[in-house]
């Protein structure tokens, strides 16, 4: 049967977010025609949906933020060290303006499948507004913390009262005065949004499953001259973070933890803590990613802060991280938090000590008490970096589901492509260095690979380039062997797959380092796309 195209393109493009966005710009620039759809009725994905009270990058503006073009980063003002969700939105928002994209956009559309035709060596797209597009490439820019998930508790859909989650929420904001208000997490979300939440309701109950480390964000305006002295030199900034490990700039650690005494240690990390800088503390040493007697001289550095700032013992002893080194679940920076329980309207549930049982029409029952609530938010978050991509019914070569094919745990190579799925590619995908680094960084290197790989391919003529089951074997063998070399499997973290019921657990990002992931990618683009078939 002969398929009825409404639409033909050189490229489509899965998603609006910053990734989507600049592929469209790159893109169009080399005269490809590109399409981007995205369920959100505007731009900006992450920013677009996590409208949570609270809500901020917490990679400093400054960085997390685009460096294709000089006079965009000359000319953009972010008035804080880590700006708020709606200006890092309406940022969003400018570069759609700047570089007029939404007349390439189609909003409110979700990409429904997309299905390999093997003898036009073409993709077949569909969308639930009725789209069948043609297309030679796929790009997934469909972001890794964009499928958001709910907890698996009785009763959930019986709660008469309002309820929210954090990922998805209302447009117009929630009105918390005077409510009774119920936060089931306490991740990164959970942990930005309980100082605001607390600041109006009249009572707020948090529900931890896993106490997490948080450090101060240290958030404050930005001065202009810091902003005069960075912009100075804003092309050594953004190749500093190219080059670095975690796609940010900072001091690199020479020196063992355990080489230095506890009392320099201890000024050190305090140092960090006080000036609000994160890499002041987990990036102080060479080996606290690696070795489990160097990572508790910082976890314990944290949780005698949280013993000092939390009056009550018992609340504070509950809210202190045992079960994973520190760093090993993605580290939340805080303004506040902690010091939020000391509010005598704020009460902590350990749910190590008692379960959530229920949900019923006005309350949350756990093992021990029946709390009615006026409002509850799920801050519970996402099936990441698979969840959005596999939601996609993809075809490939022979008719494979790439669902299927990831079910013990995705394969790719380079995080860019899959085996046995050509011309399809994916943005920050699992196993590259995506969630560990400063997206921005990954997502421009993703993008300007991706664009380079597209157009050589037109230029030699070429239709179809596609990952070889052997380099992908040897990329996800590679990549399970620089994870193991570290303490991060040791978290039942989203990195490993673990909050999901049933996923597979595996490491997910790449955590080889931003700057020699970025060496390898150029380097097998220069050799001919080594590791990929191409064909025409
Ligand atoms: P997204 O912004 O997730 O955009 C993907 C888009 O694809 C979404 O709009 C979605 O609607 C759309 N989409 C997905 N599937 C489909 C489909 N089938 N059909 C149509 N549309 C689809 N990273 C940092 O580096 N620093 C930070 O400080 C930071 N803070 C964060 C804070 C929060 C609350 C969250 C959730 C994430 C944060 N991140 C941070 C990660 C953040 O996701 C990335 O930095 C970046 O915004 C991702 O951009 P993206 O375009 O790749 O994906
Ligand atoms: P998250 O880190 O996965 O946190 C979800 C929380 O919900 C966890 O505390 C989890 O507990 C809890 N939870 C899940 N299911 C539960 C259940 N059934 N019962 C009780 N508790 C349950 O999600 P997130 O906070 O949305 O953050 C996700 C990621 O987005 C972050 O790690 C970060 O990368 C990014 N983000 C960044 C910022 C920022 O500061 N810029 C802000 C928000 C998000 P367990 O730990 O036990 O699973």
């Amino acid at each position: 049967m002969t398929q009825k195209f409404t639409t033909e393109l050189d490229v489509v493009v899965v998603g609006a977010g910053f990734a989507g966005m600049y592929l469209i710009h790159k893109l169009r620039g080399l005269g490809f025609r590109v399409r981007a759809y995205d369920a959100a009725s505007g731009v900006g994905g992450t920013w677009y949906w996590n409208r949570y009270p609270g809500a901020r990058c917490d990679v400093r503006s400054l960085e997390y933020s685009f460096s294709f073009d000089p006079e965009l980063e000359q000319t953009w003002e972010w008035s804080e060290k880590f700006s708020t969700q709606p200006e890092i939105l309406r940022y969003a928002n400018h570069i759609a303006d700047r570089y007029d994209l939404r007349r390439d956009i189609q909003f409110s559309t979700r990409v429904e499948s997309q299905t390999w035709d093997e003898e036009r060596a073409r993709w077949t797209v569909t969308t639930d507004a009725g789209d069948v597009i043609d297309a030679q490439h796929v790009v997934l820019a469909v972001g890794t913390l964009s499928a958001p998930k709910l907890p698996e508790i009785p009763g959930i859909d019986r709660f008469k009262g309002e309820w929210y989650q954090t990922q998805k929420f209302p447009k117009e904001g929630v009105d918390f005065a005077g409510k009774r208000v119920a936060v089931i997490g306490t991740g990164s979300s959970a942990i930005q949004s309980i100082p605001e939440i607390a600041k109006t309701c009249g009572q707020l109950t948090v529900f931890q499953r896993t106490p997490n480390f948080s450090f101060p964000a240290g958030n404050r305006p930005l001065g202009r001259r810091e902003v005069d002295d960075t912009k100075a030199d804003y092309a050594g900034l953004r190749q500093e973070a190219r080059e670095s490990f975690f796609g940010q700039t900072g001091p690199e650690a020479l020196q063992s933890a355990l080489e230095v005494s506890p009392e320099e240690r201890e000024a050190t990390y305090r140092e960090g803590w006080e000036a609000g800088q994160l890499i002041g503390i987990l990036g102080a040493y060479n080996d606290l990613i690696t070795n489990k007697e160097a990572n508790e001289t910082a976890a314990e550095f944290v949780r005698e802060r949280i013993r000092e700032i939390v009056k009550d013992p018992v609340t504070a002893e509950a809210l202190c991280p045992y079960n994973h080194p520190v760093g090993t679940k993605r580290p939340c920076l805080d303004t506040g938090y902690y010091n939020t329980f000391n509010m005598p309207h704020v009460r902590l549930i350990d749910l190590r000590k008692t379960d959530i049982e229920e949900i019923t029409e006005t309350s949350i029952r756990t093992s021990e008490e029946d709390l009615e609530f006026d409002i509850i938010i799920y801050a519970t978050g996402f099936d990441a970096m698979t969840g959005s991509i596999v939601k996609i019914d993809i075809r490939g070569r022979e008719g494979r589901s790439l669902a299927d094919e990831w079910k013990d745990g995705p394969a790719t190579y380079l995080g860019l492509m899959v085996a046995g799925f050509p011309n399809l590619f994916t943005v920050t995908g699992p196993q590259s260095p995506s969630v560990l680094s400063n997206m921005m960084v990954s997502i421009e290197q993703h993008v300007d690979w991706i664009s380079d790989c597209v157009d050589h391919l037109r230029q030699q003529g070429l239709r179809a380039i596609e990952a070889t089951p052997q380099a992908q074997n040897d990329w996800v063998a590679h990549t399970n062997e620089v994870a193991d070399e570290t303490l991060y499997p040791l978290a039942n973290s989203w990195y490993m797959g673990a909050n999901v019921p049933g996923k597979p657990r595996v490491f997910l990002p790449y955590i080889g380092g931003v700057g020699v992931y970025r060496e390898k990618c150029d380097e097998i683009a220069r050799e001919g796309y080594k590791g990929f078939a191409l064909s025409n």
